[in-house]
Parts: structure tokens; sequence; C-alpha cells
């Protein structure tokens, strides 16, 4: 035998063996396809059950000391340069127009970015994490849910036409929470979405990035931390702090 018969010989092995083993597979994926779903269907139920930790049940717990349902009276601390996990996140929603950003506007603050969305639009859960907040103020977010996260996050989403989660429920990222609205003070349907730390508000636009559908970084670092106590002096100190807030650079 010589060197070109070898190689041809290999050559149809090869072949042979790969339309074997093509052939094979497919006669594996015409006769087993509904098993693979209920597979999947199962692995999704028990990731689900065997995911939800006391993570999540309690998210955050090492720097929130309470769990009320007052939007601004949280209690902890967070030590100085706590990194905030935004890897796993989920854009709110897929739209990318910004109507008003975050920061002062007639005469005092906008905690959140305005984000257009229409009435019966699906809001989603931006993280993994518990609703704390499941309420209706008519003279400002309407609607609106607040959840906190296992990161350290807090989200909150306004002017909601309708909350399909309850309060203590915990969400998966991505998860429909609410539909779009034009509900509170609000004029024109949109969604006021706002992230907090310790009840302090942090520009969204700093963490999210609307227009690219992405997180700025994987990565935010409060630099000088929060503390808060139940007292009003702690509190306004904290808010200056919060003010040196500062995010990583994309990898
Ligand atoms: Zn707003």
């Amino acid at each position: 035998m010589n060197l070109s018969t070898i190689k041809k010989t290999v050559g149809i092995v090869v072949f042979s063996m790969v339309a074997v083993s093509g052939f094979a597979q497919d006669i594996i994926a015409r006769q087993a396809p509904s098993d693979k779903r209920l597979k999947d269907i199962r692995n999704v139920k028990l990731n689900n059950t065997v995911g939800i930790s006391a993570d999540l049940n309690n998210p955050a717990a090492n720097i929130y000391t309470d769990w009320t349902d007052n939007l601004r009276s949280c209690t902890g601390a967070v030590p100085a340069n706590y990194k905030i996990d935004l890897r796993g996140f989920c854009m709110p929603t897929p739209s990318r127009k910004i109507n008003s950003n975050f920061g002062p506007r007639w005469g005092r603050q906008h905690e959140g970015l305005d984000v257009k969305v229409y009435i019966g639009d699906t809001i989603r859960a931006a993280f993994d994490g518990k609703v704390r907040i499941c309420k209706y103020n008519g003279g400002g977010y309407g609607y609106y849910i607040v959840i906190r996260h296992p990161n350290g996050l807090e989200t909150l989403y306004g002017h909601l036409s309708k909350q399909i989660v309850k309060k203590d429920q915990v969400v998966r990222a991505g998860e429909p929470i609410g539909l779009g609205g034009n509900t509170g003070k609000s004029s024109g349907s949109h969604l006021h979405f706002e992230t907090r730390v310790l009840g302090q508000p942090i520009d969204p636009a700093l963490l999210f990035d609307f227009e690219h559908q992405d997180v700025v970084s994987d990565y935010f670092v409060l630099q000088n931390g929060i503390s808060k106590g139940s007292n009003a002096q702690s509190a306004s100190a904290s808010t200056s702090n919060a003010q040196g807030n500062t995010r990583t650079a994309r990898r």
C-alpha cells in the first residue's frame, strides 16, 4: 500500500464516521424531541427551585438591615468601594429613547430616567430580586414597583398601567413585572426608572445604556460607601457621600 492509498482510505473512513454520526444524531433528534423539551422544562423548574436561595428571599442582607414598604427609609451600611455586579441584567424595556435625564428639573431633583414606552408595553425586572414595594401614588409615581436585588441595588419602575407582581414576590431578571403606562404625575406614557442603593438615588445612566441596550460596565463601584441609620443627620451625610459614586471602566 503506497502513501496515496493510505490517505484515501483514511479519508473515506473519516467521511463515513462523520456520515454515520450525523445520521445517528438525526435519528435521535427525530425520535426524542418531546423528551428533550420535557427535560428542558424540568431543568428550568429545578433551576428555579434551587436558585431561590436565601439571597433572593432576603436580598443584599449584607448591607440592608430592614425590609419596609417605604422607599427612602432604608437602614444599613454600604462599605467603601462596594462593587455592584451588573452582570445578569435584563433591560427593563427594549425602548432606546430617553425622554428625560436624571438630575435637576423644574426646580427639583428628577431621581430617575424617563424612557419612552407605550401603554401596555411589557416592563421587565432588571435583575433577579424580591419585590419590596408595590403601591400607587396618585401625585407622583402612579402605579409603581420597587425591587431589591442581591447585588445591593434597588430598581424602581413608575407610571405603570398595571402591576403584575405582588409585594414580597421573588422575581427573575427579565420576568414581566408590569405594563407601561401614564399613571400618577405623568404627561405622556413612559417608564420612570430609578436605581437606588440604601434609598439613595444613583443616576441610572451610569449603570444602564438604554440606547445600546446594555449595561455601561460589568461592575459599578460605590467609592465612598453609604451608611444610613434611622435619624435624619446620618441620612444627609450619606447624601453627600453618594455624590462621589464612580463606575468602573468597561472591560
Ligand atoms: Zn421621571
